[in-house]
């Protein structure tokens, strides 16, 4: 029986863990800064970022060969501009900032960088250019100081503590046990999806990068707190080259372009006003949420006895 037992116990373990590294294939991209089975050109030049102009040009991509996810998607991010990426849940918006990132080739088309295909170029050189805050951020079993300056290893400390002020995180964080120096991740402080977000936050407002990706940068967080963030991630995207991929439409009306996704396709494009005007998929989103949101200050008005 003992023997049986054990050999048994084993391969529970191991599924176990093998089941942990597929789900959690992309915490681990995160967590190396790369996937593994995307190597460097030989001799491969660094890219040199001018003004950070994105194009992606007839763009295709399956994770898995049999099942397409972006079907020809075309789109141009003109340096320092802010285009918003919405659509349906599974539509494509994440992939989209992962295939910029290059953790994973593309199966059709070209994605370039100021006129630099990103297979061309290092992936550290293309990396440092862009800043992600992702849908679910990874923190690393360390302080939460060391989490914010994986932004910018060489920023100083009154550099981090600003960044995480303009995150809203900084009196959380002096809040914590052992404040910048509280242990956070697997076995340390836990952190809400709000908290983390804003530590990725914050590490993109320390990076300071030419390139911003925002992944539904503000999605776990309440309504309150996403206002004050919003004025950050609005003043760092300012003069930047800007993907802002949204959930909440209300944060994109003021963005340069905006494209709906749907079914790995580009449905609809243009301004928030062209777009409403269209009265197509966008608007039909649009007033879907703010009869959302209309019915939850209702809700909210009835709770402070109005
Ligand atoms: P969105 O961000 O628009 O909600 P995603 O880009 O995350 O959509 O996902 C698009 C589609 O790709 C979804 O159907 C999703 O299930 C699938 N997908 C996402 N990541 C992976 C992955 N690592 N492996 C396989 N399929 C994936
Ligand atoms: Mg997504």
């Amino acid at each position: 029986m003992i023997q049986l037992y054990q050999p048994l116990n084993f391969m529970g373990m191991v599924y176990r863990e093998i089941k942990q590294a597929v789900t959690d294939i992309e915490a681990m991209f995160a967590i190396l800064g790369r996937n593994p089975e995307i190597v460097d050109r030989p001799g491969a030049p660094d890219l040199k970022v001018a003004g950070g102009t994105i194009r992606f040009e007839d763009v295709t991509f399956a994770y898995d060969p049999a099942r397409p996810i972006l079907k020809g998607v075309t789109f141009e991010v003109p340096a320092g501009k802010s285009v918003a990426i919405v659509g349906p849940s599974g539509a494509g918006k994440s992939t989209i900032s992962r295939l910029l990132f290059r953790f994973y080739d593309i199966s059709g088309g070209r994605i370039t960088v100021d006129g630099q295909d990103i297979r061309e170029v290092t992936q550290a050189s293309l990396r440092r250019a862009i800043g992600m805050v992702p849908q679910d951020t990874v923190l690393f079993n360390d302080t939460i100081r060391y989490n914010i300056r994986y932004g910018r290893w060489e920023a100083s400390d009154a550099e981090v503590e600003e960044a995480a002020g303009l995150a809203q995180i900084h009196d959380f964080i002096q809040r914590s046990p052992a404040g910048y120096e509280t242990e956070v991740g697997e076995r340390g402080l836990k952190l809400s999806g709000g908290e983390k977000q804003r530590v990725a936050i914050a590490r993109a407002i320390l990076k300071s990068p030419p390139i911003l990706v925002l992944d539904e940068a503000t999605s776990a967080l309440d309504s309150h707190t996403e206002r004050e963030i919003q004025e950050a991630l609005d003043r760092i995207a300012r003069d930047r080259t800007a993907i802002v991929i949204a959930h909440r439409l209300s944060t994109v009306v003021n963005a340069d372009e905006i494209i709906v996704l749907d079914d790995g396709r580009v449905a609809e494009r243009g301004t928030h006003g062209e777009l409403l005007a269209k009265g197509g998929l966008y608007a039909g989103l649009w007033n879907r949420q703010r009869e959302a949101a209309e019915a939850e200050e209702k809700i909210a008005g009835l709770d402070r006895g109005m």
